[in-house]
């Protein structure tokens, strides 16, 4: 039967997805509170928020939304804004120059293409100025409710950690560690694994000794194993 031996040999090993399932369930138990930490009410807003996030925190992001979602309550308002002044009230994140640029075009592009709304599908939302597949998938996944995978720089590091991709291509990342996982768990797992990023696999000195997935972790002593020093590494961030 060469179809079927042909979808077994592409299909992962049974063992990686075990374990990677394993270090999922840990992590949920781990991280009982784990979502999006950018705060928002609708689609825009969401929308918005990601495209501040690039080269910055959530805090700092949590920290203009307000008085902008006030300001610029819909696409409309946002396509005829004051630059000046938008780029004012996002200063604090940086780069604000461009990212005012990219936040006035979106809104005349969701003005001109899509009646002011933010569309709920990926071929869609890449359309949009300045917004790629990462920006779209944290879109879809935490304001539509449509799985995806949201690779960013945590989700990378922790995947090639977990064994779960040797890749460096997003793409690529997204589409084999979507393997491993039902779509319905796609959404989740990011939080989970960004925010284990966040506070304990950390880019540099990971927390291996206070590591709630170690045993489980091919990438085990690549910090500090000793849990006294391990444990001081853990940071409980908000961005
Ligand atoms: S054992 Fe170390 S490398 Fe592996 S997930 Fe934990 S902190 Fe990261």
């Amino acid at each position: 039967m060469p179809s079927s031996r042909t979808e077994v040999a592409e299909k992962p090993p049974t063992a990686l997805v075990r374990r990677a399932r394993k270090i999922n369930r840990i992590l949920a138990e781990t991280y009982p509170d784990a979502k999006a930490e950018l705060d928002f009410t609708n689609p825009l807003e969401l929308l918005v928020a990601t495209v501040l996030s690039a080269q910055s925190t959530d805090k700092r992001v949590n920290m203009v939304t307000p008085e902008l979602f006030r300001r610029y309550p819909d696409a409309a308002a946002l396509a005829s804004a004051d630059r000046a002044e938008l780029e004012e009230l996002i200063r604090p994140t940086g780069f604000f120059r461009a990212k005012s640029d990219s936040l006035i075009r979106i809104g005349q592009a969701l003005v001109e293409r899509f009646d002011g709304e933010v569309p709920g599908n990926l071929e869609d939302l890449v359309t949009l100025p300045g917004v790629g597949r990462k920006t779209a998938n944290v879109v879809l996944g935490n304001a539509f409710g449509v799985p995806g995978i949201t690779v960013d720089t945590h989700f990378k590091r922790l995947s090639q950690r977990f064994g779960w991709t040797t890749s460096n291509d997003p793409d690529r990342i997204e589409a084999e560690v979507g393997a491993l996982f039902p779509p319905k768990d796609w959404v989740m797992l990011c939080h989970h694994v960004i925010w284990h990023g966040r506070r304990c696999c950390h880019a540099r000195r990971p927390a291996c000794g206070a590591c709630p997935v170690a045993s489980l972790c091919p990438s085990y002593g690549e910090g500090p194993t000793d849990p006294e020093v391990a444990a001081k590494l853990i940071r409980e961030p908000r961005g």
